[in-house]
């Protein structure tokens, strides 16, 4: 084990749960950064290391945004918090009004959370109470797919489509959950933005349509890009196929864009990307760039209207939280930010520039896949017989030490960087990954 740094040896490391994390790898050899600004991380040992992920995908306004930090401390001396069950405050009207603004046409209904895994659960609450709100009681039933993420709720978790992530709860998981296959196909290893093959995949909604019938399905879940469980992009025609399908038997579509929303893929939402109209979207993370934790669902304006018929509490759900002050004003600097600095803009303009070194990574040892849409890549390596997902962790582990942090998902690297990257983090990214892998090939 390395000296540790001041910082590091005074914590006592013992306490902490960490979530999604190998608390004991970790612990010895622990990782902790002291601060960041715009690109970068400094760790407690005071080495920069290139954020190149957005963190966990949420920083997408970069580190450390004065505007920001200025917007949270304002907010915290003027109303520290107000709650928004029959209460009210300024910040989630104005916020809600601005991402109305920027959601597909005729979404203009906003819902808050905290999070991306409870903008899931209040997003599959939101289609079983919708059709039974307009006497469709019995569609009760959900669809997700193998491979997508939509958080740790026990909603997300069943129409969740990670094994590994299900196991342990698999026997209280949701009943009535159905779930469509992923779209990774070996065929299309190497494809540059969406791949050629797989449209047909979703025809097999069909199939559990027939099989369960339309009047007993509420909702289709999928994240437009399957970002968490190892990049997976959207075949040309998939989603369409499906948007068609759902619209066809009176079924809901719910886009989980809270990886794939805020510019990430050079538009607001991957639903304008790829001219899809869903009828939810779940958002978080880029929303507020990481600062102050937030989410929450989209709705059509049909939805909504659908509930506003009768009087009293239209929708019997809601968080302590839900439009939290702190949170809203982080959510509104960041838009400022996100639109006066044209941020999605130049998310897509660097689109080609990203893709172009994601894929010089192939050919290096082990590689056998690149992959990329927006500003979302992953690089696959083959896994080591016995022992999967190891071979990527070692090649994260190496990349940390060379001042670079991706995140290993399986035998994928992900990159994600936030939206103010230049070439020249594309090059550091990009050029220490393919350091690693050809100056020190882990075995
Ligand atoms: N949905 C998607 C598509 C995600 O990628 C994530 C998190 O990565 C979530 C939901 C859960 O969000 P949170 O971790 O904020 O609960």
């Amino acid at each position: 084990m390395t000296a540790r740094d001041p910082v590091t040896s005074s914590l006592n490391l013992r306490h902490y749960w960490m979530p999604f994390t190998d608390n004991r790898r970790f612990k010895e050899k622990p990782r902790l950064v002291a601060s960041a600004r715009d690109m970068y991380f400094i760790t407690t040992e005071g080495r920069r290391v290139l954020d190149g992920l957005a963190t966990l995908w949420c920083v997408n306004a970069g580190h450390g945004r004065p505007r920001i930090i200025e917007a949270i401390r304002r907010q915290a001396g003027e109303l520290d918090f107000a709650a928004s069950f029959n209460l009210g405050h300024e910040g989630p009207f104005r916020l809600a009004e601005r991402i109305a603004g920027l959601a597909p046409a005729g979404m203009r209904q906003v819902f808050f959370t905290n999070s991306g895994s409870e903008a899931v659960d209040t997003a599959l609450k939101m289609a079983l109470a919708y059709h039974r709100v307009r006497g469709e009681g019995t569609r009760t039933r959900f669809i997700g797919r193998e491979r997508s993420y939509h958080g740790v709720n026990i909603g997300g978790t069943s129409v969740g489509g990670v094994g590994a992530n299900r196991k342990a709860y698999a026997g209280a998981l949701m009943p009535g959950v159905n779930h469509l296959r992923h779209t990774h196909l070996p065929e299309n290893a190497f494809s540059k933005g969406q791949p050629a093959q797989g449209a047909n995949l979703a025809d097999e909604l069909e199939r559990v349509i027939a099989l369960h019938d339309a009047a007993n399905i509420a909702a289709v879940i999928v994240d437009p890009v399957a970002a968490s469980a190892g990049v997976l992009i959207p075949p040309k025609g998939y989603l369409e196929r499906l948007r068609e399908i759902c619209s066809r038997h009176g079924i809901l579509l719910i886009f989980d864009e809270v990886i794939t929303g805020w510019g990430r893929l050079g538009a607001p939402f991957a639903a304008q990307r790829l001219g899809i109209a869903p009828d939810l979207i779940t958002f978080a993370k880029g929303v507020t760039s990481g600062t102050v934790p937030l989410g929450g669902v989209i709705a059509r304006d049909e939805i909504y209207e659908a509930f506003a018929g009768g009087r009293g509490i239209e929708f019997f759900h809601g968080y302590t939280y839900s439009g939290h002050p702190l949170a809203c004003a982080a959510g509104l600097a960041t838009l400022e930010i996100y639109e006066e600095e044209n941020l999605f803009g130049k998310a897509l303009a660097l689109e080609g520039y990203f893709e172009s070194a994601i894929h010089a990574l192939q050919g290096l040892p082990h590689v056998v896949d690149c992959r990329n849409l927006g500003l979302i890549g992953a690089v696959e390596l083959e896994p080591r017989p016995g022992e999967p997902g190891a071979r990527a962790y070692e090649v994260f582990e190496q990349c940390w030490e060379r001042g670079v942090f991706v995140r290993p998902v399986g035998d994928a690297l992900a990159f994600c960087p936030p939206l103010i990257a230049q070439p020249m983090h594309v090059d550091e990214l990009v050029g220490t990954v393919a350091d690693v892998l050809r100056s020190n090939p882990p075995s």
